[in-house]
């Protein structure tokens, strides 16, 4: 179908590569081609290129190169500390409850999920506010009881809204508990200093920030005791078996310094869009309630309700005017579930079937967002419609 523009507003989902990423990395997959592992001079200069990146993504965390886990995605990341710190607290003898949020990515919730269904795990869950937000009194309530490790996502994927990591990682330390962090959004933008957060574990993934996709690493402090999930060679200091993926290890490191190097820039430009999409969305659809929180919110992040519209009709709509768009809820055609993430906020399932999140990026522009903005009025319209026509 011809579309008059194509404008993607879903970064939040995945980023181009850039450019200069893509540079970094080709060497690996021809010239040195060695398996890092291997102690001769092939394998030698691919494990050069593997430290070398340990080296500046510890520089940004703020925390030894040795602390830095390479690991196959963001999801794989979210995986190796849940269950690594719960099998190893179990192990220990230690209490091994695994607590976490309503507002999590489904990596953290099924992997908790399924260590309470399978294998017995005692789990909880903090309740949230409308935004998301962990109310620190509850936490600190509920990691009383003591536990292995508390997950708390860093900043939503859903509702944009930023947790008060340094306040919760206190909270979890108080009680003995590890505090890890799913900082697969916030990477790239939020602050990633890990004595600042005060945090034991931390997830990246490289796509979000302008990296290749299939490339993660958990930050793990010295000294936490974590179990691997993947076993076999001794790799990543014993945590994480396998030959290295070294292409997408050099590229993951090139795009996070190019982020924290470039985001006196970045940042003013992610803000400035995401601003004028929830303007101009709140002024010209009288249906939409921004959801998230207001002002603790990820700057290239905008989400809303939108109440009496199907998420899963509008995202058909828009994609068929050339905007890429997300619901933020687990929508199949013709199977719309509503998202777990809004229900868990306190919406009702007719609200949760209608979200919205629209998330901007280093190549948006102001008109792109008024195109969005226009075919977006113009949809929801349409729908309106559709619906009052139904009714009759
Ligand atoms: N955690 C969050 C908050 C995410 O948004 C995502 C991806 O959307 C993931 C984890 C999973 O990362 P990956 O796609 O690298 O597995």
């Amino acid at each position: 179908m011809q579309t008059r523009k194509q404008v993607y507003l879903d970064h939040s989902a995945s980023t181009p590569v850039d450019p200069r990423v893509v540079e970094a990395m080709l060497p690996y997959f021809g010239e040195v081609y060695g398996n890092p592992s291997s102690t001769h001079r092939f394998g030698r200069g691919a494990e050069r290129a593997i430290e070398d990146a340990r080296i500046t993504v510890a520089d940004i965390l703020n925390c030894q190169p040795t602390e830095v886990v390479f690991t196959s995605c963001g999801t794989e990341s979210d995986n190796l500390a849940i269950r690594g710190a719960g099998w190893s607290a179990c192990h220990r003898g230690e209490p091994s409850r695994l607590v976490t949020s309503p507002v999590e990515h489904s990596a953290v919730t099924n992997t908790v999920n399924q260590m309470g269904a399978l294998m017995g795990f005692e789990t909880a869950i903090v309740p949230v506010d409308k935004f998301g937000s962990i109310d620190s009194a509850i936490f600190a309530e509920v990691c009383e009881r003591g536990g292995a490790v508390a997950s708390i996502i860093y900043a939503s994927n859903e509702l944009g809204t930023i947790q008060d990591l340094p306040l919760l990682s206190r909270i979890a330390h108080a009680h003995d508990m590890l505090l890890h962090t799913d900082a697969v959004q916030a990477g790239g933008q939020l602050d990633l200093d890990v004595k600042r957060l005060g945090v034991d574990m931390l997830s990246l993934s490289a796509h979000k920030f302008y990296g290749p996709k299939g490339v993660g690493l958990l930050y793990v402090k010295d000294g936490v005791d974590l179990a691997p999930s993947q076993s076999g060679g001794s790799h990543e200091h014993g945590m994480r078996a396998g030959t290295h993926n070294t292409a997408f290890i050099v590229g993951m490191a090139k795009a996070l310094e190019l982020a924290y190097d470039e985001n006196d820039e970045r940042l003013p430009h992610f803000t400035k869009m995401r601003d004028q999409l929830i303007q101009g969305i709140l002024d010209r659809l009288s249906c939409a309630e921004l959801s998230g929180h207001p002002d603790r919110r990820l700057p290239s992040h905008a989400s809303f309700v939108l109440h009496g519209i199907d998420a899963n009709a509008l995202m058909m709509h828009l994609d068929m005017v050339g905007v890429a768009a997300s619901s933020g809820s687990a929508c199949k055609t013709g199977n719309p579930e509503p998202s777990d993430i809004l229900l868990g906020v306190g919406y009702s399932e007719d609200e949760a079937k209608s979200g919205l999140r629209l998330s901007v990026g280093l190549q948006t522009t102001a008109d792109d967002i008024s195109y969005a903005l226009d075919v977006l009025e113009t949809a929801v319209a349409k729908l309106n419609k559709l619906t009052r026509e139904m009714a009759r």
